[in-house]
């Protein structure tokens, strides 16, 4: 009886440990549980099967942002649609903006496609430049770097875990980006189209030129007009590759495939988007594949 009620004790005491970790998205919360390990409890707020624009703000969401000790943002604009009530909401002062517990991880990311003013002519949610660098398998050791440094402010009594989970999974990462970088180089693919500009970081990254976009802008749905126009510069460019992601419709996308004998591919755009991208490198690796086959 004795042991049996240590063992609860033990078991209780050991979750009681755990540092709460919100991530907004998957791929950020999947560097998370890397670097945390048995420290953190991670919880991913938006699901990667929807827009990450608009991730719809259930009542469970308010629940986890109550229960979190820190909460890793994309930033960027990615949230704005969705999350600044939610926090506001939480009215849990760990993770409020500007908190300890609050880390926007786009203040370590060179941001691109920064619009010389904020205009509607940029569209309606890409108004601090390009979001999506989580796309690019490059910007996963800066978030790891962020992860743990902050990690070891919120947790210090688990500093030297967390610095060595970093040690041992950039070791481990950079591997994989040599390997990456190789595979890239034979990629055969040099020119795509996309319907939203989700792949930006990793299209400039490996040299594969974006001919348009099948919105017009940012946020914006397709008019018959651009879907002309982006179906001419496919064929005067000789793009024969559509990156569709899990979330926009595919109708425009089968369409502008028709009338250019392009393929359309479905992208992930965060870990586990699609089936086979649950971890960091099956994501990363199932972009590639599915861009250069
Ligand atoms: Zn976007």
């Amino acid at each position: 009886m004795k042991k049996i009620f240590l063992t609860i004790l033990l078991t209780a005491g050991s979750l009681f440990a755990e540092i709460n970790v919100d991530a907004t998205y998957a791929t950020m919360g999947a560097i998370a549980k890397r670097i945390g390990g048995d420290n953190v409890h991670v919880v991913v707020l938006g699901s990667s099967k929807y827009d990450p624009h608009f991730i719809v703000p259930k009542p469970s969401l308010l629940a986890k942002l109550r229960r979190a000790d820190l909460l890793i943002i994309n930033g960027g604009g990615l949230e704005l649609g969705w999350l600044p009530p939610l926090i506001k909401s939480a009215n849990n002062g760990k993770i409020q903006v500007g908190a300890q517990g609050f880390l926007d991880m786009s203040h370590f990311i060179k941001m691109i496609d920064k619009p010389a003013s904020v205009s509607r002519a940029f569209g309606d949610i890409h108004a601090q430049g390009n979001p999506h660098y989580s796309t690019d398998p490059h910007q996963v050791s800066i978030m790891a770097k962020a992860i743990a440094k902050k990690l070891s402010q919120i947790d210090p009594a688990h500093a030297n875990e967390y610095q060595q989970n970093l040690e041992q999974f950039l070791a481990k990462w950079n591997a994989y980006l040599t390997n990456y970088d190789n595979k890239m180089a034979a990629c055969k693919v040099k020119k795509i189209v996309q319907y939203h500009e989700l792949y930006n970081y990793f299209l400039r990254r490996y040299d594969i030129t974006n001919i348009g976009n099948i919105e017009p802008l940012p946020g914006i749905a397709p008019s018959s007009k651009h879907t002309l126009e982006l179906i001419n510069a496919m064929k005067a460019n000789g793009v024969k590759k559509i990156l569709q992601d899990v979330y926009h419709e595919k109708r425009t996308a089968k369409f502008i495939a028709a009338k250019t004998g392009a393929t359309v591919s479905v992208i992930p755009h965060e870990v586990g988007a699609v089936k086979g991208s649950d971890t960091l490198e099956n994501f990363y690796n199932t972009i590639a594949q599915r861009i250069c086959k």
